[in-house]
């Protein structure tokens, strides 16, 4: 098989050429980073339970008319994908507060928002991904005030489905981060949700219990995260009850 060219290698994923123009291959590492990449580990299944889930959310997503880069998975570890620009933002919506929100603004974790909070970090990890305002994505040129307007809608649209799909299995959406990227169709383009939609960009926590189901496991040292991730996958279905979907026969 000829040697595929790689175009972009990052902490969780390589990204490929793909076989045909306007194609890239998503590849999914084993590899896990936080804290900006201070603490890392390779944890061993991880990248295929993401690839299954992320296919999963993203598949559910093109079916409810909300664009996205993926096209189909290939195998254990890869996805055939549009290639899109990708926006230099993290678009993150919170449903409950935790993490970086709870400790910029004192608000104890687990505390309801009032509503869905939109928030934006310029994607820079020399700069540690900084909190940004839509003044400064103005400003510098990141996106237009119409981007920018269907970036929030596209978030809220991933935020009711996600939602909608955790709460049916007992998991509630605490939050999560996505990328956005944009797709050229002649003239025209369009925005799509891109990259992946994991537990390593989500908060999930048990409904009854409120065990964390998502990277919070690794970046707090709660346990295994492929446990974690497992558990969600066969809530969802994707994979069977007493497997732990890291093997061959449990993704093909
Ligand atoms: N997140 C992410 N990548 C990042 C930063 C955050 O996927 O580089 C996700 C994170 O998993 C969580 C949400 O975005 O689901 C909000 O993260 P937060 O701002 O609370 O940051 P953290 O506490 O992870 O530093």
């Amino acid at each position: 098989m000829a040697r595929r060219t790689k175009i972009y290698e990052g902490k969780a994923k390589i990204l490929y050429e793909g076989p045909e123009p306007g194609t890239i291959v998503q590849y999914f590492k084993d590899d896990a980073t936080a804290f900006n990449a201070e603490k890392k580990d390779v944890i061993d299944g991880k990248g295929v339970l993401n690839n299954r889930l992320s296919e999963f959310f993203m598949t559910g997503l093109n079916n409810i008319g909300v664009p996205t880069h993926f096209l189909r998975r290939l195998n254990m570890r890869e996805q055939l994908c549009r290639s899109c620009e990708i926006i230099p933002l993290e678009v993150i919506v919170r449903n409950y507060a935790a993490g970086s929100l709870s400790k910029r603004l004192g608000i104890k974790e687990g505390t309801p928002l009032p509503r869905p909070i939109v928030e934006y970090c310029y994607k820079d990890d020399k700069l540690g991904d900084p909190l940004v305002s839509e003044e400064h994505i103005a400003a510098f040129g990141w996106a237009s005030q119409q981007d920018m307007d269907d970036i929030v809608s596209l978030a809220l649209r991933v935020n009711d489905f996600m939602s909608g799909v955790m709460m049916a299995v007992g998991i509630r959406l605490v939050d999560f981060k996505i990328e956005i990227g944009r797709v050229y169709e002649g003239d025209f383009q369009r925005l799509v949700v891109a990259d992946e939609i994991s537990p390593d960009s989500c908060r999930l926590w048990d409904l009854k219990t409120g065990q964390k189901l998502d990277k919070d496991v690794f970046r707090r040292d709660l346990g295994s995260l492929t446990d974690a991730y497992a558990e969600v996958a066969r809530r969802l279905g994707i994979i069977p009850e007493g497997n732990n979907g890291t093997g061959p026969v449990a993704v093909n």
